[in-house]
């Protein structure tokens, strides 16, 4: 099974697709003309179920096989938004709205769910039911999370998710996945650090927090180096300073911290957050200062299952004629709240050498839909074999 030839016959309209959605990027849950545009695709392609407002603007479309008598239902999981970054490609159909664009090719992974739902719904040659599923604000505000909560998995009896990311880098077409951990823990904190300000060339009558501060920064270094077991994987960063003055001559009454931790389990993201906390507020406590934390919990570390990477790998194989063995990636995905409930991989497609995810002069590759479309279709033909 390569790239299936109807895609290859469908790739004008499903690129057709995928430009209008680059031309009309919408951030966030505000997904509402591109929830409308899946929605009516997914009617005209004679879906047996549409459901739309689940996570707020997400879209779930129920595709019947030949026969449903394996019982088998499986998710696809495609996500619609786009960034808060102005687009500098020049291409012809490019974003139409000031400020935001398709940075990180959900355009395409939208389009190529579209169609392999097309070609399902045309052809339906599998036993079971196949769920695709569209969900709005992977770029940070959980949807999937929002999708999960509205009981999207019980309620369309879904079995077992997938998911796919286009990745620069890797060869056009081509896959790669791992099983286990892949993308991180995306937590963020807040440290404010509190002392007394008061004269700059006084700084023994107060409790200057900028010392405090800079103390407890290197302090936070050792979480990596000396708390976390070295074969671990974990970032701590400390992203931006604020003092309560801009003043040349003033000692600040308070300075406040803010920074994310990346990491590739739970253990290792409790033992962070703990380790960050006690480091945090003994420090400040040493130089008279006191610390004020605010922990905010990011997308959980993304695990894939091993007999479904392994399932998937294979579907991948069969379409580009190998699967890479992927590396850990410390980005966030909120597919990660999806493999919570239900097993299931999570696959990257090559978009060939172009400008890395999140620039504003990347653009996704329309020469992997192919492929992309036939892995989707091949994981419902060949989870659930028609009889
Ligand atoms: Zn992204
Ligand atoms: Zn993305």
């Amino acid at each position: 099974m390569p790239v299936k030839n109807r895609f290859a016959e469908l790739l004008p309209e499903i690129t057709e697709w995928r430009h209008d959605l680059h031309q009309n990027p919408e951030i966030l849950f505000e997904t509402h003309r591109t929830a409308q545009i899946v929605a009516d695709k997914l009617k005209a392609f004679g879906c047996d179920e549409i459901a739309t407002g689940l996570g707020r603007t997400g879209v779930v479309g129920v595709i019947k096989g030949k026969s449903t008598a394996s019982g088998k239902v499986i998710g696809l999981r495609a996500d619609m938004d786009a960034l808060p970054i102005h687009e500098t490609t020049g291409v012809d159909y490019a974003s139409k709205i000031p400020g935001a664009m398709h940075a990180c090719g959900h355009d395409g992974h939208t389009a190529m769910l579209l169609g392999a739902a097309k070609y399902l719904a045309e052809t339906r040659n599998f036993d079971g039911t196949v769920v695709v599923i569209f969900q709005p604000a992977e770029e940070g505000g959980a949807g999937g999370k929002e999708m999960c909560d509205d009981g999207m998995m019980d309620r369309f009896g879904i079995q077992e998710v997938y998911g796919m990311h286009n990745w620069p880098g890797i060869p056009t077409g081509q896959f790669a996945i791992r099983p286990g951990g892949f993308f991180a823990s995306t937590d963020q904190f807040e440290i404010t650090v509190r002392g007394q300000g008061g004269h700059a060339a006084q700084p023994d009558k107060g409790v200057d927090p900028i010392v405090t501060t800079s103390a407890v920064i290197s302090a936070l270094q050792s979480i990596a180096s000396r708390n976390v077991d070295p074969v671990e994987q974990v970032v701590v960063s400390v992203c931006s300073i604020e003092s309560s003055s801009k003043a040349y001559n003033v000692i600040p009454n308070s300075v406040t911290l803010r920074g994310t931790i990346r990491s590739m389990s739970k253990e290792t993201r409790a033992l962070a957050e703990t380790r960050l906390k006690a480091i945090a507020t003994a420090t400040c406590e040493a130089f008279g200062a006191k610390a004020e934390i605010r922990w905010i919990d990011g997308y959980p570390t993304m695990v894939n299952s091993e007999a479904q990477t392994e399932f998937a790998a294979e579907v991948a194989t069969e379409v580009a004629g190998a699967c890479d063995h992927a590396g850990i990636f410390m980005g966030g995905e909120d597919f990660a709240y999806m493999l919570e409930e239900r097993p299931g991989a999570y696959i990257l497609v090559g978009n060939g050498p172009s400008s890395s995810l999140h620039a504003a002069d990347y653009n996704f590759n329309d020469e992997a839909i192919p492929a992309g479309c036939s892995w989707w279709a091949g994981l419902a033909e060949r989870r659930m074999p028609a009889a």
